[in-house]
């Protein structure tokens, strides 16, 4: 894996790169998101701006949808990746359950009309009062992720009177050879339950009162770019699904999770079909009903976040382009090493300028505030950027730090440019605060 200080040199062909990209183009040399002129955008509505694609969004949600056609199947977007209202309603009418981890999610799901009979709710700490909202919600199935948890549930649905609907996230231990930061389903990861005491948790499970066992569940990882680690987490569940069966634990679904990577600079992930084939016949045979998790891959690629180069400082050893968006605006960069793509919302603004390395990077007090590094680029200060593949952990993973508001989010829909996240003003940040 490349590190940080050793990131090597890109130098990516705008138009080239737009060529893989559903919503982006250039039109007369000027980046465009479905019919919207992104420079105007940044001009209108100011930088750091994330910026999503509707139609982008829905046909990545459709791919999913129709590639698991063949089996009785539920689409459940993950929140984390994307959880603006607008965009959550967005999915609820094409259809789509929510993958959630947190009771806040929840709430969000819930505000923007998702249907509860699609939620599945994972995730390690829910509390008392998070799982008492779900079940009184009647969302469709909590993914237990320990035995502990297991306990609580019960104890919340007999206080209400209630069945909980639940499944166990099993850790297949299979290496889904991504970034260790978001490789989940291996042993030694925190998520889940071990593949070995899964057949002695099931068996709790169906002896504790107000629960009933409807499923299983893994996820074994995100970005994945190969289907070999899908193929052999399922082979690894299905062995579980048969030794239930033997202890007269018998399921109605499958839960797959998330995890399917997609293009950021030059990557060739497995296309959503493909990896569908690569399960459906295993998945027939099985005859349960099918849920997937995914997130990156259906907001990733429609979002873009523009930044404004601030200021050229070109030095002895480095070049650095100093831009309006940092690393509170977008932390994977320096998070997990993910390298974006960054182009010129306008080429003409390049023709007359030399192509030089940069580093580009935000005005945070930190030597991890950067976007890109080692980028070569034609560039003029005024220029806007757009960070393609920002869709998914961009602005949900964004931050106050150094007292910067967060950026607005807005949605394009043909021409038409809907404002779904106001930018925050500096005052609002210390709205909560107190002076002695
Ligand atoms: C994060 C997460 C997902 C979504 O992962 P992506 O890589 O964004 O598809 C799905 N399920 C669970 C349990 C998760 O934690």
């Amino acid at each position: 894996m490349t590190t940080n200080t050793t990131q090597s040199v890109l130098d990516i062909n705008p138009t080239d790169h737009v060529a893989h990209l559903s919503s982006l183009d250039y039109v007369n040399n000027h980046l465009t998101m479905e019919q919207v002129n992104l420079t105007k955008v940044a001009e209108q509505f100011g930088t750091p701006t994330y910026i999503y694609s509707k139609n982008a969004i829905l046909q990545a949600y459709q791919a999913y949808d129709k590639a698991f056609g063949a089996v009785e199947h539920q689409i459940c977007y993950a929140v984390k990746a994307n959880s603006n209202l607008a965009v959550l309603q967005l999915l609820a009418q094409a259809g789509a359950g929510f993958d959630l981890v947190t009771g806040g999610e929840l709430a969000r799901v819930l505000k923007a009309g998702g249907d509860p009979s699609k939620i599945v709710f994972s995730g390690l700490g829910k509390t008392e009062s998070d799982i008492e909202t779900a079940l009184n919600a009647q969302i469709a199935c909590f993914n237990v992720e320990s035995e502990s948890e297991l306990h609580r549930i019960s104890k919340v649905a007999q206080r209400l009177g209630k069945t909980a609907p639940i499944s166990l996230r099993v850790n297949p231990d299979v290496d889904a050879k991504t970034h260790p930061y978001i490789s989940t389903g291996l042993k030694e990861n925190k998520f889940g339950v071990s593949h070995d005491d899964a057949l002695r948790v099931y068996k709790i499970a169906k002896d504790l009162p107000n629960l009933e066992i409807v499923g299983i569940d893994c996820h074994i990882g995100s970005q994945l770019t190969e289907v070999q680690p899908f193929v052999d987490a399922l082979d690894k569940v299905i062995e579980l699904i048969h030794q239930l069966k033997q202890q007269d634990i018998v399921l109605k679904h499958i839960d797959l999770g998330g995890g399917l990577g997609v293009r950021y600079t030059n990557e060739t992930p497995v296309a959503v079909a493909d990896f569908a084939n690569a399960l459906l016949p295993k998945l027939q045979d099985l005859g349960l009903k099918v849920y997937l998790e995914p997130g990156r891959s259906i907001v990733a690629n429609a979002g873009v976040l523009l930044t404004k180069v601030d200021i050229l400082k070109p030095t002895e050893h480095k070049n650095f382009a100093v831009v309006d968006g940092a690393m509170n605006d977008l932390i994977r960069p320096t998070l997990y090493e993910s390298v974006m793509a960054v182009i010129p919302t306008n080429l003409s603004n390049a023709k007359n300028i030399d192509k030089k390395q940069w580093d580009i990077v935000g005005t945070i007090c930190e030597t991890g505030d950067f976007l890109a590094k080692n980028r070569v680029l034609s560039l003029s200060e005024g220029d806007v950027l757009a960070i393609t593949g920002a869709g998914a952990y961009g602005f949900t993973m964004s931050s106050n730090y150094n007292s910067r508001p967060r950026a607005c989010e807005l949605l394009v829909d043909g021409e038409n440019v809907h404002f779904i996240r106001e930018r925050e003003t500096v005052e609002s940040l210390w709205e909560r605060e107190q002076m002695l």
